[in-house]
């Protein structure tokens, strides 16, 4: 048990001294991001104490007091069944005045299922939205898993469906997989060791740095120039945590936190349910991939390490 520990320490410190990328003259330049957040009302495991209505409470407060104009939150209209604790999340998000959008009913995947089954699941959210939207616009798809179909058949088909029901997608060009530090958190809180909570946070701000500095890079290879962003976070128990110091280490990078459909106003968000591609990933992956451009270089994944933490 102890050696174990031992182990998955060393890999900790091993991780968060991964260097991020090495800093380009542009980096710090100004850049447009909308912040996006998945799975409301029901994301992940709490440590002892936490209920998903103070998870929301302090997210909206670290997204207010960074003077976030706008923060989607997408739903899978599923996680109302766990009751009171999370129909208090949608009721929270719009009274900070934030929309949300569709993150289809029980966080269906695409790949795997028919085009019939998913479309499905996409009208089954919308009762919920329409409840807590009233007249607001909730026309925004978030597909579960960044999945968009494994074929062009498919994403075609699914691409009309969402055109005649007035959807927009979406899209997703930073994400730094945050949801991983969910369970190892509520873990390590139960145990009361803050050591590897501190390991935890500074590993996760690594990575979020390092997903904007190659998201940018990435933009510059595809469009030869910065583009607005979207970034993927999920309503985690962590996030009450990283939120302040994520979006201060963002500003500190350029970021300016502009509206979904702002971003998206951008060419590069046209449907193109034709490019190659085999559906997976985010915007950017999905173009560098049809292209046949390399991956980008960065720091290990962190999951053999977040799995054994805290056990
Ligand atoms: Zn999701």
């Amino acid at each position: 048990m102890r050696l174990k520990r031992l182990l998955a320490l060393a890999a900790g410190l091993m991780l968060t001294a991964a260097p991020v990328l090495a800093r380009e003259g542009a980096q710090d330049a100004p850049v447009q991001v909308a912040l996006t957040m998945d799975d409301l009302p029901v994301h992940g495991p709490l440590p002892p104490g936490l209920t998903r209505a103070e998870v929301a409470r302090r997210v909206l407060a670290a997204f207010k007091t960074a003077g976030v104009p706008e923060v989607y939150g997408f739903v899978n209209a599923k996680g109302l069944e766990e009751g009171d604790d999370a129909a208090q999340v949608l009721t929270l998000w719009r009274q900070a005045g934030y929309p949300l959008g569709n993150h289809v009913y029980a966080h269906d995947d695409l790949h795997g299922h028919d085009v019939a089954a998913f479309t499905a699941a996409v009208t089954a959210d919308e009762a919920a939205l329409k409840h807590y939207m009233g007249d607001a616009d909730w026309h925004w798809l978030r597909f579960p898993y960044l999945h968009i179909g494994e074929t062009p058949e498919k994403r075609r088909a699914v691409a009309a469906f969402l055109k005649d029901h007035g959807y927009r997608v979406a899209e997703v060009t930073l994400s730094f997989n945050d949801y991983l530090y969910n369970a190892p958190y509520a873990r390590c809180m139960a145990k009361g060791d803050q050591a590897v909570v501190a390991q935890l946070r500074q590993n996760y701000l690594d990575r979020a740095a390092e997903s904007l500095t190659i998201g940018r890079q990435q933009a510059r290879t595809l469009y030869g120039r910065d583009v607005p962003h979207v970034m993927l976070l999920h309503i985690g128990a962590f996030e009450t945590v990283m939120l302040p110091e994520l979006l201060s280490l963002m500003k500190a990078q350029g970021a300016t936190f502009v509206p979904l459909a702002q971003a998206e106003a951008d060419p590069i968000y046209a449907p193109n349910p034709d490019a190659p591609s085999d559906g997976t990933g985010g915007l950017l992956d999905r173009e560098m991939a049809s292209r046949h451009l390399p991956t980008p270089a960065h720091s290990p994944d962190p999951s053999p390490w977040l799995d054994t933490v805290c056990r």
